[in-house]
């Protein structure tokens, strides 16, 4: 397998105050496979979203190094800025207020394609068409605006916006969290079908997990800014070892066919502490049920258990 992007050690953090730091992503490493959707779930407020905008360049690392095919974007030049921009695309949770209402779905696609000066003129117009109708809307749709659409029609504009520069990487933001459920398998199957003709490479963002075991080949759990599992998405769902993977997968309310019984929900108490000024040792000891004195004192170490399957947990040795 090919990496297309390498995170290593990665941490930004937002200074709030003269004494208080936000830690919204704190010294996390993964890779991103060439042509795979990479899951990444927690609860809101875990980092995610920073993560996946510091991986593709619209933040600047505070530390550590977003390595794509063997450079290091946060030391691009402008120009090589300017080039990446074209690689890397995201498309974002909320079809309603991330799309110009004042533009035309002409002008909101053909934006990325002026700025880029890929087409123009009668080029540009069949690049547009093309584009509405790969993602199942049509040509007479150019010239609306976006009110005139369904939250799912909105989330197809914003997919074509995302596509029209050709990109090899795109950052799904929750893009199906504000949708109707009926229209989220849609959208979802979309996703699916451009990534299998483009060979595009998604890092999918979610808050649970439900649909993230449909479309990801491996996924990364966060919390509190800290990846605390990360595997493929089969040892997720048959081996989970860290208590909050377990405890975010109990959540799904998927009966067992062969027990033909629903899976005990292992609840977490209380809400995810502030990532401000977070608290020494393992962040998810406040909520973990197996906390030992060791949890609050020292970072569990993020170690490769077996191929693929990394977990940051002082319950679990090598
Ligand atoms: Fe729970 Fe300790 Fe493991 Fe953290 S390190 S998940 S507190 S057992």
């Amino acid at each position: 397998k090919e990496v297309l992007i390498e995170v290593k050690n990665l941490k930004k953090h937002f200074k709030i105050s003269k004494n208080s730091v936000l830690k919204a992503v704190d010294n996390v490493s993964f890779n991103i496979y060439k042509g795979e959707t990479l899951g990444l779930v927690g609860e809101s407020g875990c980092g995610k979203t920073t993560c996946g905008k510091t991986v593709m360049g619209l933040y600047e690392a505070t530390e550590g190094e977003v390595i794509y095919d063997g450079v290091n974007i946060h030391k691009f030049n402008n120009r090589e800025k300017k080039e990446f921009a074209k690689k890397a695309q995201i498309i974002f949770q909320d079809p309603y207020s991330s799309l110009n209402p004042r533009m035309t779905v002409g002008d909101i696609i053909g934006e990325g394609i002026d700025i880029h000066s890929l087409y123009k003129g009668k080029e540009r117009e069949e690049k547009i068409f093309e584009l509405l109708e790969t993602v199942g809307l049509n040509r007479e749709h150019v010239s609306r605006f976006p009110h005139e659409f369904s939250g799912g029609q909105r989330q197809r504009i914003g997919i074509a916006r995302a596509l029209a520069i050709e990109p090899d990487f795109i950052v799904c933001d929750e893009p199906i969290s504000a949708l109707d459920v009926s229209i989220q398998a849609q959208v979802v199957n979309l996703l699916i079908e451009l990534q299998r003709k483009r060979g595009l490479t998604y890092l999918f963002i979610a808050h649970d997990l439900s649909m993230i075991k449909h479309i990801s080949d491996r996924v990364g759990v966060m919390y509190l800014g800290s990846m605390v599992e990360f595997t493929t998405s089969e040892n997720l769902y048959k081996k989970p070892l860290h208590p909050y993977t377990q405890a975010l997968l109990s959540a799904i309310p998927i009966p067992d066919p062969k027990e033909e019984k629903v899976k005990k929900r292992i609840p977490i108490d209380g809400e995810i502490p502030s990532p401000i000024n977070s608290p020494p040792g393992c962040k998810f000891a406040s909520r973990c049920k197996h906390a030992m004195e060791i949890c609050t004192k020292e970072v569990p170490e993020f170690i490769e258990v077996e191929k693929e399957h990394f977990v940051s947990c002082h319950m679990i040795r090598k």
